[in-house]
């Protein structure tokens, strides 16, 4: 099994659940490390249509209080105190002030706006689009991604195929043309190069896309230049810790791998999950 699960927000942001139940939900499930990633604050250009900002940032160094206390404990899992950190290719400065605050054990790399447009919002933004507008995204998000991992910001890419959340099918088209496996090929090359991890999350399995992040086209090709890959369930609520993570650990073995990664002060270390 997977006993690491490094992708989890609480009610911080717009979680449901506290720090400590989650921790406790990771405790039932077994899990020897329990990373917490609440989301990083956003400069306001960047903003969704309902926000948790205030609350966020009126919270923030409880947050970090909370996950420090945790650390401290004699058992149960080890935690690891990590952030999402929404990608912006021209905020790299507020990038760096925001991570060099605390003292992160590691970075996810989350691409969910392009421009300002945070497009996992809602279904009604990709409706009125035509395919070769989703496919236009579709690119660009990659070539975001390239951005994000060149940065040398980050240490894990987040649910690498998030931009398939409102068309899933139009997605499954554009990643059999090979100009398309091209760009993604050079995504997960750069992720390499930056000595950053691919995260491989259940999430996807809980929203409309219904499909692992990433699904098996990208899968494909990070199998193939073997890149490492972390768990995640992305969770926003206790009872998503660690979900679905036997489906995600015949998935990763499925595709040849036998050991996923995790960061302790910002550099990784090799574990190696059964399916
Ligand atoms: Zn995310
Ligand atoms: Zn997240």
């Amino acid at each position: 099994m997977i006993k690491i699960d490094l992708h989890n927000h609480t009610s911080h942001s717009h979680g449901q659940s506290s720090v400590e139940e989650m921790y406790n939900a990771a405790k039932e499930n077994g899990l020897e490390i329990m990373g917490f990633s609440e989301h990083s604050p956003r400069p306001a250009a960047y903003s969704y249509p309902t926000e948790y900002r205030d609350h966020l940032a009126a919270t923030f160094e409880q947050y970090i209080q909370s996950v420090q206390a945790l650390k401290q404990l004699p058992d149960g899992p080890k935690v690891l105190l990590g952030l999402e950190m929404d990608y912006f290719p021209s905020e790299e400065s507020f990038i760096r002030e925001t991570i060099s605050k605390y003292d992160y054990d590691y970075i996810i790399g989350g691409l969910h706006f392009l421009g300002t447009w945070g497009f996992d919002h809602s279904r009604e933004d990709w409706q009125p689009l035509s395919e070769d507008e989703k496919c236009a995204f579709y690119a660009e998000y990659y070539e975001t991604l390239i951005k994000m991992a060149q940065s040398g910001l980050m240490n894990i890419a987040a649910h690498p195929d998030l931009i398939k959340l409102f068309s899933i099918d139009t997605f499954r088209e554009w990643v059999q043309e090979s100009s398309a496996k091209n760009l993604i090929r050079r995504a997960i090359a750069a992720i390499m190069e930056n000595n950053m991890a691919m995260e491989i999350s259940s999430a996807g399995l809980r929203k409309p896309c219904k499909e692992i992040y990433p699904g098996p086209a990208v899968m494909e090709i990070a199998a193939e230049l073997n890149v490492p890959i972390t768990f995640a369930s992305d969770a926003h609520h206790f009872g998503h810790v660690a979900h679905a993570f036997d489906r995600l650990a015949a998935y990763a073995a499925d595709y040849g791998y036998t050991e996923s990664v995790y960061y302790c002060n910002r550099s990784w270390r090799k574990i190696s999950f059964q399916p």
